[in-house]
């Protein structure tokens, strides 16, 4: 992976119910700046229509998901409606040396598990809240992909996501997808600004006081 930049990559964490635009949002992220990479989850649940083993989700057998577990290559994991997520370790370490900022969209339960290990001070996170539940309900049925009961799940579910919008660096509501991305980019800008992401700083400042000294 080529050096990018000389900062540390940073952990860029979206969570949100599902409905909110947390995909839709990732995507633009990955369309807006290539260098950013996303955090390809493995699960034990079923691909839907359009998925690709490997783009959405590496899709393996529990048995297959407990065995990445046991042997220590995720960085976090959960059960979600009933199917295991979780995302690789190996990778984000990849990125993160190489300077490149990755991307995830998961649960709570992973932000929390990222947020506390020892990767914890690379971590921004941003929670995207829904304008109205019917909205959201709205959206989760106009997808077509799940089934009526599978869709009251997600609600249930929605109710329980939404109640750790509080333990988030920043929030979006995601009333207008250009505004909502505007916002998640104004948010990854000035992270990436921040003087302990900047470690060229110093250097540049001796530089500077180097040219006050010969002036
Ligand atoms: P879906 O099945 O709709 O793709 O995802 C269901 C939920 O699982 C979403 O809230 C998504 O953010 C979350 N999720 C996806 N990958 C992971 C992961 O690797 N870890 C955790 N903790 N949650 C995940």
């Amino acid at each position: 992976m080529a050096q990018v930049q000389s900062r540390r990559g940073l952990l860029l964490i979206l969570s949100s119910p599902s409905g909110a635009g947390k995909s839709t949002l990732s995507r633009k992220l990955l369309d807006w700046d290539q260098t950013i990479r996303f955090s390809v989850s493995a699960t034990t649940r079923a691909p839907r229509p359009g998925e690709e083993d490997g783009r959405e989700y590496y899709f393996r057998s529990r048995e297959d998901f407990e065995d990445m577990v046991k042997t220590g290559e995720m960085l976090e994991h959960a059960e979600v409606f009933g199917n295991f997520y979780g995302s690789p370790k190996a990778p984000v370490e990849a990125a993160m040396k190489a300077g490149r900022d990755t991307v995830f969209d998961i649960d709570w339960q992973g932000g929390q598990q990222i947020r506390n290990s020892a990767l914890g001070r690379d971590v921004v996170s941003i929670f995207v809240l829904p304008p109205s539940i019917a909205e959201l309900d709205r959206r989760l049925r106009s997808r077509g992909q799940d089934s009526d009961a599978v869709i009251a799940g997600r609600m249930a579910k929605s109710r329980d996501e939404i109640s750790h919008w509080a333990e988030y660096d920043y929030v979006i509501v995601n009333t207008d997808i250009d505004n909502a991305f505007n916002q998640l980019t104004t948010i990854l800008q000035a992270e990436r600004l921040r003087r302990d992401r900047q470690p060229q700083l110093a250097d540049f400042v001796r530089g500077l006081n180097r040219e006050f000294e010969t002036r």
